[in-house]
Parts: C-alpha cells; sequence; structure tokens
C-alpha cells in the first residue's frame, strides 16, 4: 500500500510539472499572438491615418509652392511659405514613415529610392550612433533608378547589418566608421555597407546566414537577423554577399535588380531636368471626390497649357465619357460610392481605347491587394501627396508617349 501511495504521488508530482509547463508554453503562445496581432493593430491605425492624411496634405503642399512659384508676392510672404512647405514636407517624411511600419509583415512591393530608404533606417540609429562615436559615410551614386521592393523589409535587412556592424565595432574600439556605397552593376543595384570592426575568422563567416548562429550573448542576439535578411533579398530576387577578414573589418553587399518597369519611375518626387512640353493642347480629366486635389490638379494642367476638367462626382464623369473624349483621365483611386478601379473598369468594357490613358492617384499604397492589382494590370499611378512639379513631369512624360 505504501509503496503504491509513493508512485502515486511521484505521478502526482510528474504531472503537475508538465501541466505547468504546457500552461507556460501556452502562456508564450498567447503572447505571442498577442503581440503579433497588437503589431497588426498598430500597423492598421498608422495606415489608416497615413491615408487620412494624405489627401488634406497634398492640398497644403500644392497650394503652397504654387504660391510660392507666383514671383509677384512679398518678400515676408515668401518667408512664411517656405516656413509652410517645409513643415507640410516634414509631415509627408513622418507620414511615410508611419506607413514604412504598416507594412513590415505583408510583403508589399513598391517603387522606391533605395538612398531614402537608407536614409530613414540610419535615422532610426542615429542617437545611438552619435552617442557611440561612430561615423556614417555616405557614397551614394545618385543616377540610380528606382527599384521595386518591399521598403519594410528591406528596412530590416539594413537595420540589422547596421547594428551588427555598431555591436560589432562596439568591441574593438571607441566609436567607428560605416560605409555605404550604391552603384549600378549591369541589371543590378549594388548597396555595400562595410564597417571597420573586428572582422570575422573564416569559420565565424562561414555560419554567419545559418538560422540561430550567434556569438553573441542572449541579450544582445538572436542570429536570426541575417538568415532573415538573405530570406527577405532571394524573395526579391537578389544576393547578399559577405566579405570579412579577421581583424580587417566586414562589408555586407546586396544586389538588388534592376528591371525595366523601374526605369520608368512615375512617383519619382526628385527633380530631374523638364521634360519638353508635348506639342497640341491635351484634355484631360481630373475625378476625385476632394474638391480641393480637382483644384490643385487642374491648376497644374492649365499651367502646362492644357485643358482640364474635373468632376467630384464619378457618375458625372461617367455620363461625360459617353459623349466626350479626353486624352488622359487622371483618377483618384479611393471615392465614396465607386471606387476607382470599379470606375476603370466601367470605361474599359464601354471604351477599350481609353485603357491605357487612365492614370490613377491613390493616397494609401498600403491598401491591401491594391498594388498587386496596380502592378499587375500595369496601369499608371502617383501616389499622394505628390508635388506639382513630380505631377507636372510625370504629365509630360506620358503626353509625350501618347501626343507626340
Ligand atoms: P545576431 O546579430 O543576432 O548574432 P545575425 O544573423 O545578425 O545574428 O549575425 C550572426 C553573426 O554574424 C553575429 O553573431 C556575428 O558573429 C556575425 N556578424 C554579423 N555582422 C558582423 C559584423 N559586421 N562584424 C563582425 N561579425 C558580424
Ligand atoms: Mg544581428
Amino acid at each position: 500500500m505504501e509503496y503504491e501511495g509513493q508512485i502515486a504521488d511521484i505521478a502526482i508530482v510528474r504531472d503537475l510539472t508538465a501541466n505547468k509547463q504546457a500552461e507556460l508554453e501556452n502562456r508564450k503562445l498567447r503572447d505571442k499572438a498577442e503581440m503579433a496581432s497588437r503589431l497588426a493593430a498598430i500597423g492598421e491605425m498608422a495606415a489608416g491615418i497615413a491615408h487620412e492624411i494624405n489627401n488634406p496634405l497634398t492640398g497644403v503642399i500644392g497650394f503652397s509652392e504654387l504660391l510660392a512659384t507666383r514671383g509677384d508676392l512679398p518678400k515676408e510672404v515668401m518667408a512664411d511659405l517656405q516656413i509652410i512647405n517645409h513643415g507640410s514636407q516634414r509631415v509627408v517624411e513622418i507620414v511615410k514613415r508611419l506607413l514604412t511600419f504598416a507594412r513590415q509583415n505583408k510583403p508589399v512591393k513598391t517603387r522606391l529610392d533605395v538612398h531614402e530608404l537608407l536614409d530613414n533606417t540610419l535615422e532610426f540609429r542615429s542617437y545611438v550612433f552619435k552617442t557611440a562615436n561612430i561615423e556614417v559615410i555616405r557614397q551614394y551614386d545618385p543616377k540610380l533608378p528606382w527599384i521595386t521592393a518591399d521598403p519594410g523589409q528591406l528596412q530590416q535587412v539594413f537595420l540589422n547589418i547596421f547594428i551588427n556592424a555598431e555591436q560589432a565595432m562596439r568591441k574593438v574600439h571607441d566609436g567607428g566608421k560605416i560605409t555605404i556605397t550604391t552603384t549600378r552593376k549591369d541589371q543590378f543595384l549594388s548597396i555595400r555597407i562595410a564597417d571597420d570592426g573586428p572582422g570575422m575568422t573564416p569559420e565565424v563567416k562561414a555560419k554567419i546566414f545559418q538560422p540561430f548562429f550567434t556569438t553573441k550573448g542572449p541579450k544582445d542576439g538572436t542570429g536570426l537577423g541575417l538568415s532573415l535578411a538573405m530570406a527577405i533579398i532571394l524573395d526579391h530576387h537578389g544576393t547578399i554577399e559577405v566579405e570579412s577578414e579577421y581583424g580587417q573589418g566586414t562589408a555586407f553587399t546586396i544586389n538588388l535588380p534592376l528591371d525595366s518597369e523601374t526605369e520608368a519611375s512615375s512617383n519619382r518626387t526628385a527633380v530631374s531636368p523638364p521634360i519638353k512640353a508635348s506639342k497640341r493642347t491635351a484634355s484631360i480629366m481630373v475625378v476625385d471626390d476632394e474638391e480641393h486635389i480637382c483644384q490643385l490638379v487642374s491648376r497644374v494642367i492649365e499651367q502646362m497649357h492644357h485643358k482640364a476638367e474635373s468632376f467630384n462626382d464619378p457618375t458625372q464623369a461617367l455620363l461625360k465619357l459617353e459623349s466626350d473624349s479626353y486624352d488622359l483621365i487622371l483618377l483618384d483611386i479611393s471615392m465614396p460610392g465607386m471606387s476607382g478601379l470599379e470606375f476603370y473598369s466601367r470605361i474599359i468594357a464601354k471604351r477599350p481605347e481609353l485603357a491605357d490613358r487612365v492614370i490613377f492617384m491613390t493616397g494609401d499604397m498600403a491598401a491591401p491587394g491594391l498594388e498587386a492589382r496596380l502592378k499587375q494590370t500595369d496601369l499608371m499611378y502617383i501616389v499622394k501627396p505628390f508635388q506639382p512639379a513630380a505631377l507636372e513631369q510625370f504629365l509630360s512624360k506620358v503626353l509625350k508617349e501618347q501626343l507626340g
């Protein structure tokens, strides 16, 4: 009897431990799920806010810039306008960062400027770099085209390489130097990030891309950074390579493919040489439920000496298209009542020749499926908020192709 009881006791003890273990595992899973859903919720909120901000922001930027180019305003007014302009540009940057964050977990590829993304990522570490006495040297090739990539994922790759470099350099000296070099190599855009840290032994170098390989303590490393980077870069049809000698520093080189699509980057806001205006007057339809966007876009079109006709109501615009023809249609994607995409499918059902004359205006590339849809069908689009100069450049280019 005594013997059996003892066994029973032991069994109970073991059971309790197993229970506790299971409970712990469960809690871990729950925490993880909770974290994931919290991140998703923040992402959704960020995307929502960004979307709401982009429409009014397009008006603020656009009209302040149009005023600034008038040339007949007193100096003080110009100075005030500058403040409005700078302030709104800062808001543009903040919204962009919000969107980058919101897209983090979904692989959403978009056209992007690698330099801008590198700078944005460096911004995250700027305080740490400053206090750790780390100097960042940028050798950017200014003529690089944009690429098609997921900004959130690429940012993750860059960030991990920066943090690795920072941790490595801190080990051997006070401060250090990170050199970022971008170049074009045939059909690839190449990004090289070099540090003057301790470098790696051949044994370590051979294993760095393996999941869970780390030489750091549990507080500093998970060993997942570079394996994730490898997965992301492969997903982008690129390559990631390392050069490192023990005692000589380390350099990572990422090569990302350029495609023909990226050559004709549409939403580029950087100022490049003006494109010559097309020969004849074009007539352009503008459809946006926001009155001030219609006004802004029409103003830009009129300044280019083309004819603009704007519609706040997509149904009215459709009606008009039954009788009239346009060289181009600038179309907002999200409108109450009828979305831009629905509008688009309705016009091409009736007038297929208009299919390649539509330019979408969108304030939210993070909207699920939208980007894919635009890419898949090879549609033209411009992202809000855009500067009047960028819109003008884009329109000139498209009109030149269409009208010659
Ligand atoms: P973690 O940073 O969590 O260790 P990573 O996958 O990012 O995981 O890196 C794996 C290992 O590669 C690091 O533990 C380190 O030994 C080595 N490593 C990565 N970058 C550098 C670098 N810039 N200099 C020296 N060693 C590096
Ligand atoms: Mg790391």
